[in-house]
């Protein structure tokens, strides 16, 4: 971008700043940080995915959050979209606003970022680097064989719907730390502890979306809310479905709450980052070998069908009344 006054009124100077906090030897990337462009260099035949995400304070997340879960969760949530896609990582992007330069908070966001990109081998190729109100912005790359990525195009009728959950989790653990931050929910410490690190250490399902190649039809990442996402999905693909809100995996913390929250939190409450997916009924054997090879757990909670629409009902079959908005940032 062009050089602009922003960058003068930090007191160490951007370039510095990229230098301590940003910049390491390119491994994989044929050029890493420091020239105008990156180089990456995908595996011959493969196509690239590529996707953004931009966190905002107040906005996507709150302003309590420690700096190595917010440099951990900035990456998290790009990966997911990988993830959802069946892409194998290789490489990100970052842009950066921040009102001035903390060395603390510089310091816990780079160590939870470069943790989480570890964990994946993966690199920071580039970005950029302003003065501004707090904005973290991630490009991630990654890739898939031709005809391999899962996409929200691809559920057929009577294919069975899952969900990945870690063990012990569920949904809504991340909106449950919201509502209990929002003084709206009470609950037990250890409790607090679990979903308030689901809500700020979300565990991208990029093994999972690999082993799902060829297995799932389709897939997204929960990022707004179940009903919503499974509604893309449902849009996208041309079908409906019925789901079992009785089916959907809810942690210790969320079983303890009432049954209407539990539901609007589990059918609607955003920043899960677990997959949902679809697959042919027979395929149920392979579905559940990919998710323990993953080291999660996934779970059927429908079923794809040609009246279009989302049903929900319960364990008796009875109809759920669910009219909960999907999170939608200029409606909420
Ligand atoms: P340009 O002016 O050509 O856009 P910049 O001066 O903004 O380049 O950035 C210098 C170099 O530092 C580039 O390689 C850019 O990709 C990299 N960079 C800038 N900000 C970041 C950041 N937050 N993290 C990683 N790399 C960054
Ligand atoms: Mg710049």
């Amino acid at each position: 971008m062009p050089a602009s006054l922003d960058s003068l009124r930090m007191s160490i100077g951007e370039f510095d700043l990229i230098a301590r906090w940003f910049t390491r030897p390119a491994r994989r990337a044929v050029l890493g940080v420091g020239d105008d462009c990156a180089l990456l260099q995908p595996a011959p035949g493969m196509q690239m995915a590529i996707s953004t995400d931009m966190l905002v304070e107040g906005r996507h997340f709150l302003p309590t959050v420690a700096p190595e879960r917010l440099g951990h969760k900035a990456l998290a949530v790009n990966l997911s979209d990988l993830a959802a896609c069946g892409a194998a990582p290789l490489a990100f992007t970052l842009a950066l606003a921040l009102p001035r330069v903390d060395e603390a908070f510089l310091d816990g966001f780079a160590r939870g970022l470069f943790a989480l990109a570890d964990e994946h081998g993966i690199e920071l190729v580039g970005g950029d680097t302003t003065a501004g109100p707090l904005n973290i912005c991630i490009t991630v790359f990654g890739e898939v064989p031709p005809g391999l990525a899962l996409l929200r195009s691809g559920a057929r009728v009577g294919d069975d719907i899952w969900v990945s959950h870690p063990p012990g989790g569920g949904l809504g653990d991340a909106r449950l730390a919201l509502e209990a931050f929002r003084g709206r929910v009470a609950m037990a410490a250890v409790h607090f502890a679990l979903v308030r690190a689901r809500m700020e250490r979300p565990t991208p399902r990029i093994a999972l979306g690999l082993a799902l190649r060829g297995v799932a039809t389709s897939a997204i990442d929960l990022s707004d809310g179940l009903t919503g996402d499974l509604g893309h999905v449902l849009a996208r693909s041309g079908v409906g479905a019925t789901i079992d809100a009785d089916a959907l995996p809810t942690s210790a913390a969320l079983a303890a709450q009432p049954l209407a929250l539990r539901r609007e939190c589990t059918l609607a409450g955003g920043d899960d980052y677990e997959l949902a997916f679809t697959a042919p009924a027979d395929q149920a054997p392979r579905v559940q070998a990919a998710a323990s090879s993953a080291g999660c757990a996934a779970v059927r909670i429908g079923r794809i069908e040609a009246a279009p629409g989302l049903r929900i009902v319960d364990a008796r079959g009875a109809a759920v009344a669910a009219t909960f908005p999907a999170f939608d940032h200029f409606k909420t």
